[in-house]
């Protein structure tokens, strides 16, 4: 009771004076408040911390129309100069907003510091970061945003290619957003709500900082990535400079959900090595490596084991590329599990599989090199359980439930989590990413901001 009661006084801060001091005179009387609780009152207060959608929808619609999208082929960083207009864009509105500690750098990072507003010391150093780039597998050009206000519940053809329809049967989650306001493209190309509508909700929050210095929090941390989408959004970030202890990245989907575990991911690349000879008078002699190749994948398991015949908490092993000759040849395989163990009996499994298999083509000889990727956000965010629970709790805060979910795949955050800041994933709304049929709620883009206000002030309140 004394940690809401303090919560409560804080709420009583921020209220409007008439209604403050009438609250003041029931306070007086603590037997009948705790006779009624104080609970429904601060998730009332809670309630006040509101983020228009509308304003989050103009932010979001100006962000998508630049062009970022990143490209996996290019060595430089940022992989597209483009990448840093809107980097450059951000950068404005924040020294626009006040936020003078910003700044962008060479490779496409944007930096902002909201200073602390509380008297306590030590709340750490936090940072909310997106990314600015969009995926290569859609055009990102010429984006032309459109906001369905009032949207009816229906199928949504998009007016530019009115064969790309948004369907309620494939997308049900449309439903939760009938008379809410809904942004889709117009058929030509990808929206870019992965992940404008995190840097927006960031922006969006931002600014309710900077116009409500009576919510407190301690020092804040913004940050703004290119190539994401590509791998490379962590491969230039001063950690040095970010300065911040935990991090949450605003890059997830339906509102509420809150992701703390990703894959752990090895690459394993088999090289076989066959006997050449003369192909003219190789009988007996010659073994094609091409051909063991050929063997070793045939020799996977069929009905198990890969991606195709996977989901949920499974794990699974993945032939991405085959290269060689017939004197050797080199098989690479993707290798996945949300575990450090289930990852060693999938490559344990594998060799055992292609030494078998290698074994039957005698004087064939194969080699089995292991390579780590990235590791699941878990390991690291079970030791700091602090960081997840704050992130619920603000989304409880906002009025949401939480779906906690898992990643199949990798996020900036699994590697911010292993280079120093516990970091996970929080919704934003965005739905159908990387395609034309893009599409985000503003209620949800507007509940994102929302928790990313409540995760500040949590933090400065466990202080
Ligand atoms: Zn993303």
């Amino acid at each position: 009771m004394g940690s809401l009661r303090k919560q409560a006084a804080f709420c009583f801060e921020i209220i409007h004076p008439g209604l403050r001091q009438i609250l003041a005179s029931v306070f007086q009387f603590p037997l009948l408040w705790r006779g009624v609780g104080v609970r429904p009152f601060i998730s009332y207060f809670y309630r006040m911390i509101q983020i228009s959608p509308d304003s989050i929808a103009d932010r979001f619609m100006r962000y998508v129309r630049i062009d970022t999208q990143s490209d996996p082929t290019s060595t430089a960083h940022p992989t597209t100069e483009k990448q840093k207009d809107l980097s450059r864009l951000l950068l404005k509105e924040l020294y626009g907003m006040g936020i003078t500690d910003a700044s962008a750098d060479e490779f496409g990072y944007v930096y902002a510091t909201i200073p602390s507003n509380s008297d306590k010391k030590n709340i750490p150093v936090i940072c909310f970061c997106a990314h600015v780039d969009t995926a290569p597998d859609c055009s990102g050009t010429d984006v032309k945003p459109i906001l369905h206000r009032y949207y009816d519940g229906n199928d949504i053809i998009l007016p530019d290619d009115p064969t790309q329809v948004l369907r309620v049967s494939d997308s049900p989650y449309l439903k939760n957003h009938i008379n809410n306001g809904i942004i889709t493209a117009s058929g030509t190309t990808l929206l870019g709500a992965d992940d404008k509508s995190g840097a927006a909700a960031i922006m969006e929050a931002a600014l309710f900082f900077v116009q409500n210095p009576a919510i407190k929090h301690g020092e804040i941390k913004i940050l703004f990535t290119p190539d994401e989408e590509v791998g490379q959004g962590t491969a230039k970030v001063d950690m040095q400079k970010l300065g911040a202890q935990y991090g949450y990245t605003l890059d997830g989907g339906e509102a509420g959900s809150l992701e703390d575990e990703t894959f752990s991911a090895d690459a394993a690349v088999i090289h076989i090595h066959g006997v050449i000879v003369h192909p003219g008078y190789a009988k007996d002699k010659l073994v094609n490596a091409l051909k063991v190749a050929g063997a070793v994948l045939e020799a996977l398991p069929k009905n198990e084991w890969s991606p195709e015949t996977t989901e949920k908490r499974e794990g699974f092993v993945h032939p991405t590329t085959v290269n060689g000759i017939a004197e050797k040849a080199t098989i690479q395989f993707i290798v996945r599990d949300f575990t450090l163990a289930g990852l060693q009996q999938h490559h344990d499994r594998l060799k055992k599989i292609a030494e078998e298999t290698v074994a039957q083509f005698p004087g064939a000889t194969m080699e089995y090199v292991a390579q780590e990727q990235y590791r699941n956000m878990k390991e690291v965010l079970d030791t700091c359980p602090q960081v997840a629970a704050y992130a619920e709790e603000a989304i409880q805060r906002a009025g949401l439930s939480v779906k906690k979910e898992s990643i199949r795949g990798g996020t900036d955050g699994s590697r911010f989590s292993y280079i120093g800041m516990p970091c996970p994933n929080i919704f934003t709304g965005m739905q159908n990413i990387h395609s034309k049929l893009e599409w985000v709620g503003i209620k949800d883009m507007a509940k994102a901001a929302e928790t990313i206000v409540h995760v500040a002030m949590i933090w400065e309140e466990r202080v």
